[in-house]
């Protein structure tokens, strides 16, 4: 007996990165899970399924099939996002609202299209997926900073609104991870071997947290391990916020 079995899991964003790892561990502890992504190629047991939570009119579409797909929804993974850098300066409104629209109102509107599953099931939980950014104050991240102490703010309130429906919401705030996204903002500095040994120096573990285990940690969330546990964040870090 596994601990997910029977349930059913969609995971924004997961094809890749931090949202794959979490939909294969997921699987590979009993639940059935589809994938949620703008690019939803993902290898079996895992279900892909095209979405833009960017887009209500195609996350709702996605939910819809993805709870037919699977037979209902237990568990929602909000995971889908993308980064910004730079100061307030650096941004526009019109960027500003690009990235709230992704990383903030599309775990709202996932969240809102799966609620009508979730009051169905009796091991319902979400797990947004925040970052160290949302509390450490880190330099150049104005925007994407902004959003992800939003997503703080809203896993709070959602764990107020729906405990009495026996719906859990918790975060993780993972710290720099060893994903496609990490790969992609190295392969963009001049030497990004000495980008990543710096980026791993600055770490107090001196290396990058790994995809799986910011997955372990949203499982725990997602899990009955966790039944008493709503409106929580958990750190993933390697030290980086108490350090
Ligand atoms: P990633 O780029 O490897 O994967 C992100 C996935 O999200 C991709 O498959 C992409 O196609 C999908 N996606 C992007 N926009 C989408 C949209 N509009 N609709 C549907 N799918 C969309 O990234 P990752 O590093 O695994 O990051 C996943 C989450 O973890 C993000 O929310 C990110 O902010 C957060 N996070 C990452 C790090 C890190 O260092 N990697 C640290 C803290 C938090």
């Amino acid at each position: 007996m596994s601990e997910f079995d029977g349930l059913t899991a969609i995971v924004t964003g997961g094809a890749s990165g931090i949202g794959l790892a979490t939909a294969s561990l997921l699987a590979s502890r009993g639940a059935r899970v589809a994938c949620l992504d703008l690019n939803p190629k993902v290898e079996p047991p895992l279900i892909g399924i095209l979405a833009d939570v960017a887009d209500d009119h195609s996350i709702r579409a996605a939910v819809l099939s993805a709870a037919d797909t699977l037979g209902g929804i237990d568990l929602v993974i909000n995971n889908a996002g993308i980064g910004a850098q730079g100061t307030v300066e650096d941004n526009d409104d019109a960027e500003w609202a690009r990235v709230f629209d992704v990383n903030v109102q599309g775990m709202v509107r996932t969240t809102r299209a799966a609620l009508p599953y979730l009051r169905r099931s009796s091991h319902a939980a979400i797990v947004n997926v925040s970052s160290i950014a949302a509390t450490a104050g880190l330099p150049q991240r104005a925007l994407y900073s902004a959003t992800k102490g939003a997503v703080l703010s809203l896993t709070l309130a959602l764990a107020a609104d729906h405990l009495h429906e026996g719906i859990r919401v918790n975060c993780v705030n993972p710290g720099t991870a060893d994903t496609p996204w990490v790969g992609r903002l190295l392969a963009k500095a001049a030497d990004p071997a000495a980008e990543r040994a710096a980026l791993e120096a600055r770490q107090p573990t001196g290396r990058l947290v790994s995809a799986d285990e910011v997955a372990a940690a949203i499982a725990y969330l997602a899990g009955p391990l966790a039944a008493a546990t709503t409106g929580t964040s958990l750190a993933v870090d390697g030290g980086m916020q108490g350090l």
